[in-house]
């Protein structure tokens, strides 16, 4: 299409690199995803735009692979949405989280600055670079004080970003999103809400093969119960597909900025099993057990956000409520394990 803008997509196959190119899909872009070379060549959550999409394949590893896609596709926009991106996960490979998730962001805007200066770029930062905090509800100067090897790779990111933002010389247009959990039927299933919907299908469906694996590469659901950690860690969770529309805007924005993205409203983990045991009628008491091997050794939280910020820069505001969340995963695992 003539004249349409450009997106180049790091971690396109993600839950949210998939909803954002529907998203500017939809707005008329051309969209083109960075991701890495898989003997399956399957392109996870973005299997269904493949066709519709540029796919490079590269890795943040590489910062040759980052500089060949953007010399050939010169985008408009950068969305840089790959990592590393289980907290608790990042414990086992510390040097690995930092090498992709904070590095690898680093690659991202200097090869972005050498080869396609004027591209407008969205930083994927995280609710986690909050650690433990004091002050709640969290925005955006609330001080960061990561508690896990994930958190701390996005912080450096994330001030790097600023940091080429405010370059006398050749400031960069970086925006950064400081997104709380947001979560959906693409979130993979190494995420406690995931686990939770997955587990309740499983269970509901009276599944006994096909039962998908945890983080620790067990099965999800073992003899008729779910293994979860702390069921009284408290987060804020949004809807990723409303999430997406934040970054297309912080993009369109007249100057680069910080914001939040956030419901203002938090459940622990123990509330949300709840809800979604309620979903299909069950009780949740009878099938979650505490498992300490799904508890960080550090951990987060209470983490609650303030988007006032966006709501009263962006007009931008959330528009799932937690219900409609944990319904719309738990229909969709229904479906996909029955
Ligand atoms: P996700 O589903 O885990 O997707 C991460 C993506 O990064 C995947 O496409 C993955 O590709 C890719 N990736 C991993 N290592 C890579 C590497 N070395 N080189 C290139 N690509 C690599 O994460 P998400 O939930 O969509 O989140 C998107 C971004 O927002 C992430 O940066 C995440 O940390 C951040 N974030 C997420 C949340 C949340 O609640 N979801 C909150 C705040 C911030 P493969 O498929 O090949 O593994």
């Amino acid at each position: 299409m003539a004249n349409a803008k450009r997106a180049f997509i790091t971690g396109i196959s993600g839950q949210d690199g998939s909803y954002l190119s529907e998203l500017l899909l939809d707005k008329g872009y051309e969209v083109a995803g960075f991701v890495r070379r898989n003997a399956a060549l399957d392109f996870g959550n973005a299997n269904e735009i493949k066709d519709e999409v540029k796919i490079y394949y590269g890795d943040l590893h590489s910062p040759e692979s980052i500089a060949l896609a953007l010399l050939d596709f010169k985008p408009d926009e950068i969305y840089n949405m790959a990592s590393l991106s289980s907290p608790l996960g990042s414990f086992k490979d510390k040097v690995g989280t930092i090498i992709v998730t904070g590095i690898g962001a680093l690659h991202v805007f200097e090869r972005a600055k050498q080869i396609v200066p004027q591209a407008r770029i969205y930083q994927a930062s995280t609710s986690e670079m909050f650690g433990a905090p004091k002050q709640v509800p969290q925005n955006e100067d609330t001080p960061f004080a990561p508690a896990n090897p994930y958190a701390a790779a996005k912080e450096f990111a994330h001030r790097m970003a600023v940091i080429a933002r405010h370059d006398k010389q050749q400031p960069q247009f970086i925006s950064c999103g400081i997104l709380f959990n947001h979560e959906s039927p693409r979130r993979g299933l190494n995420f406690v809400t995931r686990k939770i919907t997955a587990a309740v299908a499983c269970i509901k469906n009276g599944k006994r093969e096909g039962i998908p694996l945890n983080e620790i590469g067990e099965l999800i659901v073992q003899n008729g119960k779910l293994k979860l950690g702390d069921l009284e860690a408290k987060r804020d969770w949004g809807y990723a597909a409303d999430y997406v529309e934040l970054m297309w805007k912080m993009l369109q924005a007249d100057q680069a900025d910080d914001f939040v993205a956030a419901t203002g409203e938090t459940h622990t983990v123990g509330e949300f099993a709840k809800e979604a045991f309620a979903v299909v009628g069950l009780n949740s008491e009878d099938y979650v057990e505490v498992d300490q091997h799904f508890v960080p050794p550090v951990q987060t939280g209470p983490l609650c956000g303030d988007a006032s910020k966006a709501k009263r820069v962006l007009d931008w505001e959330p528009k799932t409520k937690f219900k409609d969340l944990v319904k719309i995963m738990v229909h969709a695992d229904l479906a996909k394990f029955s």
